[in-house]
């Protein structure tokens, strides 16, 4: 299979090249130039596969050009080596648990399934990985990347507004791992990645490559989330709806479940949410797509003004802003909403949620659809925000393990200003 530049449908390249790639010219996402269609069987079938199992079958039409069966079956079972739990909140409505990888965050599969293909598929140059972050994509590609031979990383993060239990998970690595704090916010810290990628000499002299979501190798494994939400909910119920609400920033995760339904995968609904950067949840409604400068909240990983995603998910759905309306409800929550959920699901339930979850189960609620199976997307471990969490609930949580021993650790990190020159003078002296 190719991929196309949506920018451009006569630009083709293979996945290994999508993916060193990153952005094709133009700042085009790449896209699948056909979509899989799996069988019946297989759908039937998927409630008895193990997480790997499923990963392998559903991603190998995309990368069988490049990876052979038994090395992805390898990356697979190294990528998808956490639990993936589908956890009861309260009747109906259910927590897909995704925070038990490295990182305590969704974007640890995407991460890592980029950095073993990176490393299987570009054995001969150095690559050097630009990523921007607002906090979980930097620890998940960090962490993904770490000690692996031929790639470095330099990770931008705007300073001062991501937690310190965060910036511990990518600013304490040191080996490959390059942090720099740039005095902006996460719009400068994106811009200045897609400027760097516009440079072609830059681009070709570092042998740049983008870990974003844009990246294929980053967005296309998420989907399996979907695949294995959609087999636990036949456990469960083999006739009832299935809704998902996915707690959204970038437009990554939840277009990846729309490339699964894509593919047969049977979702009846998705629900789009947001914090106060409401610019999804609008253009569902009335069809105009107005970007905006993004606003801070404490679900800060959904910061997202101007989703890099959305020319994906116009694609999916052909441009189509009635049939996207008929398949996709829109919801947005105010920070002091998300703590009123928090608040409220823990007194009712004593299920603890994290900023970004609580927007998925809130859209549940208000959805009150109570026949279906709605599935909200817990994308991070309330323990990544736990002063947040803690001020919220007036007590104490548990940190897990893995973020305790984050927490011991000391930071150190480059610090830069917005301007792109600056930036560039950063990447040939370092
Ligand atoms: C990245 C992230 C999101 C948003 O995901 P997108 O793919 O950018 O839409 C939501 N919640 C958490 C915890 C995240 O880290």
């Amino acid at each position: 299979m190719k991929f196309y530049s949506i920018k451009d449908k006569s630009h083709k390249v293979s996945f290994k090249q999508a993916i060193i790639n990153g952005l094709a010219p133009n700042f085009g996402l790449y896209f699948p130039e056909e979509i899989p269609q799996y069988s019946k069987e297989f759908f039937d079938g998927i409630k008895n596969m193990t997480l790997p199992q499923l990963a392998e079958h559903v991603l190998y039409p995309y990368v069988s050009e490049d990876i052979n069966k038994e090395t992805l079956k390898t990356i697979c079972e190294d990528v998808f080596s956490f639990e993936i739990p589908l956890v009861e909140v309260e009747k109906g409505i259910y927590s897909l648990e995704l925070f038990h990888g490295p990182t305590l965050a969704f974007k640890d599969v995407g991460a890592r399934f980029l950095a073993k293909s990176l490393q299987y598929l570009n054995k001969d140059a150095k690559i050097r990985v630009l990523v921007a972050t607002s906090g979980d994509t930097g620890s998940a590609v960090a962490n993904g990347f770490l000690g692996v031979e031929g790639t470095d990383v330099v990770v931008l993060y705007p300073k001062g507004k991501v937690s310190e239990l965060q910036r511990k998970q990518f600013t304490t690595l040191g080996q490959n791992i390059i942090p720099i704090a740039i005095d902006g916010t996460f719009d400068d810290c994106q811009r200045l990645v897609k400027q760097a990628f516009a440079d072609t000499e830059m681009k070709a002299a570092q042998n740049l490559t983008s870990a974003n979501s844009i990246n294929i190798a980053r967005w296309i494994p998420q989907s399996v989330y979907y695949y294995w939400a959609v087999a636990q909910a036949k456990k469960i119920s083999k006739t009832k709806k299935i809704i998902i609400s996915v707690p959204s920033g970038n437009l990554g995760n939840i277009t990846s479940g729309m490339l699964g339904k894509a593919t047969g995968l049977p979702v009846d609904r998705f629900i789009a949410v947001s914090n106060k950067n409401d610019v999804v949840p609008k253009y569902i409604e009335s069809g105009e797509y107005n970007p905006i400068t993004t606003i801070q909240t404490i679900a800060n990983a959904m910061d997202v003004g101007d989703p890099n995603n959305f020319p994906r998910l116009l694609e999916l759905y052909n441009n189509d802003h009635a049939l996207i309306k008929t398949e996709v409800s829109g919801a947005a929550y105010s920070d002091q909403q998300i703590r009123d959920i928090i608040r409220k699901c823990k007194a009712k339930t004593g299920y603890i949620l994290d900023p970004h979850g609580a927007t998925g189960y809130g859209s549940l609620k208000d959805l009150g659809e109570t026949e279906a199976i709605g599935i909200f997307l817990e994308t991070a471990h309330p323990g990544k925000f736990v002063e947040e969490v803690e001020a919220t609930l007036d007590e104490k949580i548990e940190l897990p393990e893995k973020l305790q021993e984050f927490a011991k650790r000391t930071i150190s990190t480059h610090e830069l200003s917005a301007n792109f020159d600056d930036f560039m003078k950063f990447l040939k002296i370092n």
